[in-house]
């Protein structure tokens, strides 16, 4: 750590997520698997996506695997299954991506918000129980949760599971971001009645569009989500049972995830590597983030807190004048999204969600990140925030 910062700012920026680096890794394998999917032809339901859902099963630990054409849609799904509408309340965490609360909004369901934990930045359980009574009050229906695990790591399903069952909520695992993460001995997927990830290209496991999935244990759930996303279809494709979508992953998109997760136990633990030396980097100016005891994140994020008054923004501006790109996941709370405000909240509100969104400070991280780059990582936020 002995950049100078003038020596800093000639060097070509850093990218936030190395794509290029991956695909020098495996593209030629991932370019003849879609050179396969052209040459059969079949680029809707080909043999390569029933492939990948029985891969992903066997990596995951679940029975059923769904795929579909994207996270949100996953989500969308999972509530036409569970025959969620109006009048009914699906809860979700103040501090995510805004597609968990968008899905059931697009259902004509209420998103009713709930506060996170400061360590983890996932769903808190003691919101979750005070936004029940909330929604009660309004005269709602709680029905569903939909847990995020935030930035990879998996929620404290164990806690919200609790309050889920004593209100009969069904439990969902909005797994965008963490696919391929542990807790407890399980993998995501097996640790909700529903698990419902993205392929979208910057999480974790991304194809080269679109894509998504539902992993579950429940057969039944598993076969009308199959019937969803193929339009409610019945005995075949023109017998419609049900309103459904078309929301089906692409053929050519199942190839080159089945050639990355190939790669992908690999990668996780790149990634935890990569945490690791962040850790020790960054700990001295900044608070790194907390991984739950018997928790395996897969970094979908590296987020950090600046010191409460930091100016964010200049700290931005100068790490990149260094050549180092910071994002804000996320700056604005899903009960202040001037969409999404009207909608219920925990009685108390969320204030962890209020107090992270004004403080976090994600930096890149991907599997192919070196020692070098991240000590160019930490000595710009040094310098950045006069700590250099
Ligand atoms: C990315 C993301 C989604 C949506 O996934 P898409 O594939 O982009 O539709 C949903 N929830 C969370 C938490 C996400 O990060």
């Amino acid at each position: 750590m002995a950049l100078s910062n003038r020596l800093m700012t000639e060097l070509p920026p850093l990218p936030f997520i190395d794509l290029k680096a991956q695909r020098a890794r495996i593209g030629h394998q991932i370019d003849a698997a879609i050179a396969r999917t052209v040459g059969h032809g079949q680029f809707i339901m080909g043999p390569e996506v029933a492939e990948l859902e029985s891969q992903i099963a066997a990596f995951c630990g679940v029975d059923h695997v769904v795929t579909c054409a994207n996270g949100t849609d996953a989500l969308i799904l999972v509530l036409m299954a569970e025959d969620i509408g109006p009048g009914d309340a699906v809860f979700v965490p103040s501090f995510t991506f805004v597609a968990t609360a968008e899905a059931v909004a697009a259902r004509r369901a209420t998103p009713v918000v709930v506060d996170v934990d400061h360590c983890s930045f996932n769903m808190d359980a003691a919101s979750l129980s005070r936004a029940v009574g909330e929604a009660k009050r309004q005269g709602l229906t709680p029905r569903m949760v939909f847990a995020v695990d935030l930035f990879g790591q998996p929620a404290d399903y164990d806690a919200l599971g609790a309050v889920a069952a004593e209100h009969g909520l069904v439990l969902v695992a909005d797994a965008a971001q963490s696919f391929g993460a542990e807790r407890g001995g399980r993998t995501v997927g097996a640790l909700a009645r529903y698990t419902t990830t993205s392929f979208f290209p910057a999480k974790p496991l991304g194809c080269y569009g679109d894509g998504g999935a539902i992993m579950t244990n429940d057969p039944a759930g598993a076969a009308v989500l199959k019937s969803l996303r193929t339009h409610g279809q019945g005995r075949d494709k023109y017998e419609n049972v049900r309103i459904g979508l078309n929301s089906r992953l692409d053929t050519i998109q199942a190839a080159v995830l089945i050639e990355k997760l190939k790669a992908f136990p690999g990668e996780i633990d790149a990634r935890n590597e990569a945490a690791f030396r962040y850790d020790g980097l960054l700990s001295d100016v900044v608070e790194t983030p907390r991984v739950a005891n018997g928790a395996r994140s897969v970094w979908a994020q590296y987020t950090v807190l600046l010191p409460q008054g930091a100016d964010r923004e200049s700290v931005r501006t100068r790490c990149q004048e260094m050549g180092v790109p910071t994002v804000v996941y996320y700056p604005i709370p899903i009960d202040a999204q001037p969409g999404y405000r009207d909608y219920p909240r925990d009685p108390d509100g969320c204030p962890n969600a209020a107090l992270l969104a004004t403080r976090v400070l994600s930096v890149p991280m991907h599997p192919d990140l070196d020692q070098d780059s991240q000590s160019r990582v930490a000595e710009a936020l040094h310098l950045a925030l006069g700590a250099g």
